[in-house]
């Protein structure tokens, strides 16, 4: 199957619902989203792209989003949505690292900044150029169909080795992660809106696919962005709102409802994670908001899909069990089976912590170009998570920590090493270690312990400015602490555990 297919057969069945809005304008609907992304195919396929090629698409959330992805695929060709968040630089070494043929930006930076690969050509969303490519007339035609194991998707995880690796998401991947979605997460209404508050290259993004298949509405937000205050607006001018969020930016809806009375009219569904929500957040959450929260936890390598945790559930407060069944990330969604190993790679029976593995139909296929990874990620056919966790007697996992070192603020994540290797460019630096540090509005920010070269100095200012020409401004550290040292063990390895005490408050 193709997975553009469900655009297709929609676009037939509902020709005139509405597909895309831009706040509350209406931009088209499904009939016109369908023909600009066969167009738009077309075109690509004119400029060289064919099946199997990969299309880079870095790009702020926009209307346009929907029918880049689509034309990918009916072209038989991957994409590879980039974080919008990404420093150009960065963005220009996963279109190198994935062999883009071709690459849709917002305005055409990449060329502007002398960054686009060899190879690579270039289609600035706003030009005149993209305008003409999505305005053929022709009839619509059924996508070619694909192999499920065809490769749809490409999404860029940051890896602990400092360099994002590309999860390879088959259009069978998404087939699965999309039922378990109606299955598992929320059905889905004519007249709900699909409100894309996150970077639609990431979850926001994938889960746009039930809602295709559904007929729903895909809004984007006019900031572009997670704007409370524009949520509570859209909420109650279009009703029906359905979006993901991590728990960061509920606690900020959260704040801004509580400032102006809102109790959550018009907003049908929350469907939460990426990150821990704390307990005393979601309690807040439910009292503001009620029952209209859905938790899931997953990543890139099983999109949106390991565990998830009902509604009902996350509102319940009668079991026995609640206060944990609300603190846990839920059960095993429909697609997939969940274990937890011991450090011998053997299952642990219920109770006992121990490494999150999973198996099943949304598990990606693999690395791009990075079999070593691959093989090291998925072990007999379960995927190594590296976060670590228990399961109880009913089926529900619980996270207790992550076995990577990663930072994650404000729902993203960010790898130390990344920003280790960033600042450790710079001449007036000897030595780095980077953490995260707890944060009441950003669950984690980054701070760096930074140990300057022999007869130099430096300080925050320079190194913020080097950090900003080099790496995403969301993985830029919040706060340095000048060091003469850093606490090492006895093979050297810096002791981060050390360093979080020192950031320990009456430290
Ligand atoms: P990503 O691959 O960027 O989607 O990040 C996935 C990671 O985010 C997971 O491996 C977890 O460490 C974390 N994560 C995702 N969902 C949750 C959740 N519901 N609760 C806690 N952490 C989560």
């Amino acid at each position: 199957m193709n997975i553009a297919h469900w655009l297709y057969q929609t676009a037939r069945a509902r020709p005139r619902v509405a597909a895309v809005k831009l706040g509350t304008a209406l931009v088209c609907d499904y009939a016109t989203l369908a023909r600009r992304a066969q167009a738009l195919s077309r075109q690509l396929g004119a400029r060289g792209v064919g099946a199997g090629d990969r299309v880079a698409l870095f790009a702020a959330n926009c209307p346009e989003y929907l029918e880049i992805l689509h034309a990918c695929w009916w072209l038989g060709a991957t994409v590879v949505p980039i974080n919008y968040k990404l420093h150009p630089r960065e963005a220009a070494w996963i279109i190198e690292d994935c062999g883009a043929r071709l690459a849709l930006t917002g305005a055409g930076e990449m060329g502007g900044l002398g960054l686009l690969p060899e190879g690579c050509t270039e289609i600035a969303i706003d030009s005149e150029a993209y305008r003409a490519a999505v305005t053929e007339k022709a009839a619509l035609s059924a996508p070619p169909p694909q192999d499920a194991g065809a490769v749809a998707w490409l999404f860029y995880t940051s890896g602990t080795t400092g360099r994002p690796k590309g999860v390879m998401l088959s259009h069978g991947n998404l087939l699965a992660m999309a039922m378990a979605y109606t299955m598992d997460v929320d059905h889905i209404a004519p007249g709900d809106h699909s409100l894309y508050a996150a970077p639609m290259s990431h979850g926001a993004g994938l889960y746009a696919l039930p809602f295709i298949r559904a007929g729903a509405a895909h809004v984007i937000p006019a900031s572009g962005g997670f704007d409370p205050a524009e949520i509570i607006a859209l909420a109650g001018d279009l009703g029906g709102l359905c979006f993901f969020a991590a728990p960061t930016m509920i606690k900020r809806l959260v704040t801004a409802a509580k400032a102006v009375g809102y109790r959550g009219e018009g907003i049908r569904t929350i469907v939460y994670g990426g990150g821990p929500m704390y307990g005393a957040d979601i309690d807040e959450a439910l009292a503001q908001f009620g029952p209209r929260f859905v938790q899931i936890y997953g990543q890139g390598e099983t999109p949106m899909t390991i565990t998830a945790l009902p509604r009902d559930l996350v509102a319940d407060d009668s079991h026995p069990d609640w206060r944990a069944r609300r603190d846990s990330v839920g059960f095993a969604q429909a697609p997939v089976e969940v274990r937890i190993l011991a450090d011998d790679g053997t299952p642990l029976p219920p109770g006992k912590p121990g490494e999150i593995a999973v198996r099943g139909a949304t598990v990606m296929l693999g690395y791009w170009n990075r079999p070593e990874a691959t093989a090291e990620t998925i072990v007999d056919g379960w995927l190594r998570t590296g976060d670590l966790g228990c399961l109880d007697a009913d089926g529900f996992l619980t996270l207790t920590d992550r076995s990577k070192d990663v930072i994650i603020s404000g729902g993203s994540n960010i790898y130390p090493r990344e920003v280790e290797e960033a600042l450790l460019l710079h001449p007036s630096v000897h030595e780095v270690s980077v953490i995260g540090s707890p944060d009441p509005e950003w669950g984690e920010t980054v701070v760096a312990f930074v140990v300057a070269a022999p007869g130099a100095s430096c300080d925050q200012p320079t190194l913020d400015d080097w950090c900003r020409s080099h790496i995403a401004g969301f993985k830029r550290p919040k706060r340095y602490v000048f060091t003469d040292a850093l606490p090492k063990n006895s093979y050297g390895k810096v002791l981060k555990t050390e360093l979080r005490q020192q950031l320990a408050p009456g430290r």
